[in-house]
């Protein structure tokens, strides 16, 4: 059965007007479980006018109780998270266990926001002058709009609007087209905890959608995930119109291997970071940098009985490691870097090509697969694949290393596996990467720090959630008086000193 999927706009399920049908498939089956009619510039504009109408009310209700309708919100979620996870299994296809992880670390964010009221807080001094104070407000922007990508369906969004609605601003969320339901359940729920209508809209479309957004001069700000082509478009259009933008990109993220550390523990966390969510996440490892002939040659004789090992299956099934990729078009893009990296020399120690599971041959399966002697003039190398392909470059030494990453067009994660403390602080202070593991292989910041690469993996200033994110979502505005007013002083045409 095709299930219409439809847009929440001002506290109502509303049908699509574009008539351009865009498609939800089931990947671990291949069937098409869902149908939307793309939202059309007019009706993200209805979106945004109901946002802009819900703002005044909602940009003056008192934080306390902003926080409190979160608070609601991250009970009834927590209360259903089961359910929620299970909507991003059927669309996206990761394991269930997976997306409860998932959804536990984008609640983290709301649970951060419920602090609201601790967290706007701000800057008071007195006496600057004679019987002159100065104090900060943190003020919100207004309407302002999330993009999101597809591989996050609801801890991505979580990222956003949470801090954005705590410090008064109204949402409109832009998810991917591909498993947009997880959205829709997350507004319906929102409202059920006592937001008013408009203060939070879902807009599901494609350029169309996010150039409307992009262009209308009542979004003051956008926050965006997805690849870097589109973080670029969005970031130099969204901020030629005068926005401001916080877009993050792709990624390759590398892992050395120092021959001092501990092989087991770095096999186990490869494992998890390369092929965990079939490779669909930002911060997956997919490139191993093994320093020295002997750690190479560890790490892959550990490696391939274990990825040969995998248990690939459908998202649903308990003993399921691995699921199916999220379409049939991003099933063949990977599939076809495969092929590309065998053209280009690479040693394919493991193919993930032509896994077959039974009962679901139209799933978008593929294995684990790993690469060795890959070196940096590779496609393979240089693009984010964003699949289960772990590629392994050798190296001699850890100086080697460390430029091969400083190097990279992208900065989002790294990580370093080494018992040597001294090693460790230089790759932690001299790495051009925004996200450091130490012997920790996915250092996705908690809620309560930010999280953002550096060079084309983010384009703005500010990183997302935790004290960024506040930052991102409020206007610093900072006021000068002088109680009582009747001191007359004469006018004064120098630059005014408080002496
Ligand atoms: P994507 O760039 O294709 O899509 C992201 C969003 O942009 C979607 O909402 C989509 O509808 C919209 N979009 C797509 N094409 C567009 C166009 N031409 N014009 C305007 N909008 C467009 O990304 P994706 O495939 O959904 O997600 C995977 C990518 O996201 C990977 O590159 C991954 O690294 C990246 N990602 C990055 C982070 C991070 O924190 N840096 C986190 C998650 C995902």
């Amino acid at each position: 059965m095709v299930t219409p999927i439809q847009h929440h706009i001002d506290g109502k399920l509303v049908v699509g007007k574009s008539g351009r049908m865009s498609p939800v498939f089931n990947p671990a089956t291949g069937e098409q479980s869902g149908e939307i009619n793309l939202a059309n510039m007019a009706q993200v504009n209805e979106a945004i006018s109901a946002a802009k109408k819900a703002f005044p009310a909602w940009g003056n209700t008192t934080p306390l109780r902003r926080a409190r309708i979160l608070n609601k919100f991250l009970r009834i979620a927590e209360d259903r998270s089961a359910e929620l996870a299970a909507c991003i299994t059927a669309e996206h296809g990761k394991i269930l266990s997976d997306a409860m992880g998932e959804v536990q670390r984008g609640l983290e964010v709301v649970e951060f926001a419920t602090g609201a009221p601790q967290l706007l807080k701000t800057e008071f001094t007195e006496n600057v002058g004679t019987r002159v104070d100065s104090y900060s407000l943190r003020q919100p922007l207004g309407v302002v709009a999330g993009i999101t990508p597809f591989n996050f369906p609801a801890m991505v969004p979580m990222w956003m609007f949470p801090i954005a609605l705590a410090a008064g601003n109204c949402f409109i969320l832009k998810p991917s087209e591909r498993d947009p339901s997880a959205s829709l359940l997350i507004a319906k729920w929102l409202e059920e905890a006592g937001l008013p209508k408009g203060v939070f809209n879902v807009v599901i479309g494609d350029k169309e959608a996010v150039d409307a957004i992009l262009l209308c001069p009542d979004i003051a700000a956008v926050s965006f995930v997805g690849s870097t082509p589109i973080a670029r478009y969005i970031y130099e259009t969204g901020t030629r119109t005068g926005k401001r933008v916080q877009a993050l990109g792709g990624a390759k993220n590398h892992m050395i291997i120092m021959p001092d550390a501990d092989m087991d523990q770095a096999v186990d966390a490869l494992m998890g970071a390369a092929y965990g969510s079939a490779g669909e996440r930002c911060m997956a490892i997919s490139v191993a940098v093994p320093v020295g002939k002997k750690t190479a040659d560890t790490l892959i004789a550990k490696l391939e009985p274990k990825i040969r090992a995998l248990k690939v299956a459908p998202g649903t099934d308990t003993e399921a490691e691995m699921g199916p990729l999220v379409t049939r078009q991003h099933f063949d893009k990977v599939k076809g870097y495969i092929n590309e990296g065998v053209k280009e020399g690479a040693k394919l120690v493991v193919d993930g090509r032509g896994l077959k599971l039974q009962g679901y041959e139209g799933g978008y399966f593929l294995g684990g697969s790993l690469f060795d002697n890959v070196t940096t003039d590779m496609k393979i190398y240089k693009e984010e694949i964003f699949g289960p392909v772990l590629s392994v470059v050798r190296v001699d030494d850890y100086n080697t290393a460390a430029k091969m990453i400083n190097d990279h067009e992208f900065g989002n994660g790294t990580a370093i596996f080494t018992r040597d403390g001294d090693a460790a602080r230089e790759f932690a202070h001299q790495i051009q990467v925004g996200m450091v593991g130490i012997n920790v292989p996915i250092p996705v910041p908690m809620a309560f720090h930010s999280f953002g690469g550096w060079k084309a993996s983010l384009f703005g200033d500010h990183h997302m959630h935790g004290p960024e994110g506040l930052r991102f979502y409020t206007k610093l505005k900072t006021v000068t008086s002088r109680w009582p007013t009747g001191i007359r002083a004469g006018a004064d045409f120098v630059m005014p000193t408080m002496t």
